[in-house]
């Protein structure tokens, strides 16, 4: 079968290979030509690419299952396997992978040059050709290619994907710097196996360490709230990060070099989108279900759709119509993980401003997993969700309990750390008194140096 793919990046480079390994011949189309001769590679139309990422255990397995050879190329460039402490008689399994986003995507690029039958070609795809209601191929840079298959795996911002039917725009926004941590010295507080994460007045924030040292810095906070948008300035964000404890551990000066500036990312989304119905035509991977970074989702659940396409393909559907066995799949276990987005960075946002857990409501995934803090019976009953092997409706169970506990009163601890408003105020003073913000500043005479107090107003 001729496989045309739109999209090289993890879901269709991935897929691609799998397909190739079939004996299928395919042809993966990317606007972007992957890195230069000299190893750059900036990806345009990709602000991800830069930013922290934690993979989970589902992108390890599938690459196991389907691609061994990438994860060996992966394992080379430094990914490291984080696994769980196994239990009397058990066996050790893959929690998830430590990595840089890029450092993944260049060895699947580097494991790619090797597989038979799979080619990465550069060029935008503007359109599909369609023949008696059937998709026959695409239109790359003005030239018509054929297929006996087209996948769009476009990404969130999927041009061929039908419109949205579920979400939009979470109202949160990502300010993040990358570091590396010196020869010998000791990462920083953990809180998970692949983060250190916590939750302040008014954002949150995060650490995701990555191989050799690499760590990622992040802070999520409202969107609409402007007064964070100091923070994409160095010398704010680098006051922020010394006013947080656990930042500060990570990203202290002796200890760690700054390897990028202040890295913003907004448009944080969530999203469902159906298969087009048109013959010939499958979406895969964020082109269909895009999740925002809060929960680390994105790539496991592209790992899983991957898994699903396949083992549809493997029994025996016919290509042509295979988005409609391939899209129920979605409906039953894609979209209730963007229906949880939904709901629990609803609930963030709301947070944010002030507002306490809504007892009126079901309570989200988020909230019945913070309840496990003050009910440690309620761990057990999450565990399959966390890991993502059992669907959020799983966690029926545990409301109860969960409800119980906030029904004495009890809140979820915030982080030791300033406020919002404490925090905007020391990132604004830092970046009005930085020489580089005074130099930058216009001087004429009626432009007097602002005030700490005059610029937060
Ligand atoms: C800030 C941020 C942080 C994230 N953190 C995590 C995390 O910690 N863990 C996790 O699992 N997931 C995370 N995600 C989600 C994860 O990045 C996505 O799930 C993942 O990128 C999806 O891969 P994809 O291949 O489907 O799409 P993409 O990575 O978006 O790739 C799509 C590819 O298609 C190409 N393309 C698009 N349109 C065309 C066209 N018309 N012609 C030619 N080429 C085209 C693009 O150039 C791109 O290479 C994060 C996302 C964001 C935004």
């Amino acid at each position: 079968m001729r496989v045309i793919i739109v999209g090289a990046g993890p879901t269709g480079i991935t897929l691609g290979a799998a397909l190739a390994r079939r004996r299928h011949r395919v042809v993966a189309f990317d606007r972007d030509p992957g890195p230069s001769s000299d190893g750059s590679w900036r990806r345009r139309g990709v602000m991800q690419f830069e930013q922290a990422h934690g993979f989970r255990q589902q992108v390890h397995d599938l690459l196991g299952a389907e691609w061994p050879e990438a994860w060996q190329v992966w394992r080379d460039l430094g990914a490291e396997l984080v696994v769980a402490v196994p239990s009397v008689g058990g066996a050790p399994g893959a929690l998830g992978v430590r990595s840089r986003r890029s450092t993944y995507e260049r060895a699947l690029r580097l494991a790619a040059a090797e597989v038979d039958g799979l080619t990465l070609a550069t060029g935008r795809v503007d359109g599909l050709i369609e023949e008696a209601g059937q998709v026959i191929g695409v239109i790359v840079d003005g030239q018509p290619h054929h297929a006996d298959l087209v996948i769009d795996a476009g990404g969130r911002l999927s041009r061929l994907a039908p419109p949205s039917q579920l979400g939009g725009d979470t109202g949160m926004a990502y300010v993040s710097r990358t570091f590396r941590r010196r020869r010998g010295a000791p990462p920083g507080p953990i809180v998970s196996p692949l983060a250190w994460s916590g939750q302040f007045h008014g954002y949150d924030g995060y650490v995701f360490p990555h191989e050799h040292g690499h760590i990622s810095v992040v802070l999520i906070r409202p969107t609409a709230d402007i007064g964070f948008g100091v923070l994409r300035h160095l010398d704010a964000f680098e006051a922020a990060c010394r006013a947080i404890p656990a930042l500060a551990e990570w990203t202290d000066p002796e200890l760690t070099t700054p390897t990028s500036g202040v890295l913003a990312g907004g448009g944080l989304m969530n999203l469902y989108r159906p298969q087009s119905g048109r013959p010939g035509l499958v979406a895969v991977g964020d082109a269909v279900a895009t999740t925002a970074p809060t929960a680390g989702r994105g790539l496991a659940m592209a790992s899983m759709q991957i898994g699903a396409l396949l083992g549809c393909l493997d029994a025996g559907a016919d290509p042509s119509t295979i988005a409609r066995p391939f899209g129920m799949w979605c409906d039953t276990w894609m979209r209730p993980w963007v229906e949880d987005h939904l709901a629990f960075d609803a609930e963030s946002v709301r947070r944010w401003k002030g507002y306490d857990i809504d007892l009126a409501q079901p309570l989200t995934s988020a909230a019945i997993a913070a309840a496990a803090q003050a009910d440690p019976s309620i761990g057990p009953l999450i565990a399959p969700f966390h890991a993502m092997a059992a669907l959020p409706v799983s966690l029926a169970d545990a409301e109860h309990l969960a409800r119980a506990v906030y029904e004495t009163g009890w809140c979820p601890p915030t982080a030791d750390g300033p406020t919002r408003d404490e925090l905007v105020a020391l990132a604004a003073r830092a970046h009005v008194r930085s020489p580089m913000a005074v130099a930058a500043r216009p001087r004429h005479p009626g432009n007097r140096p602002r005030t700490p107090a005059a610029h937060q107003q």
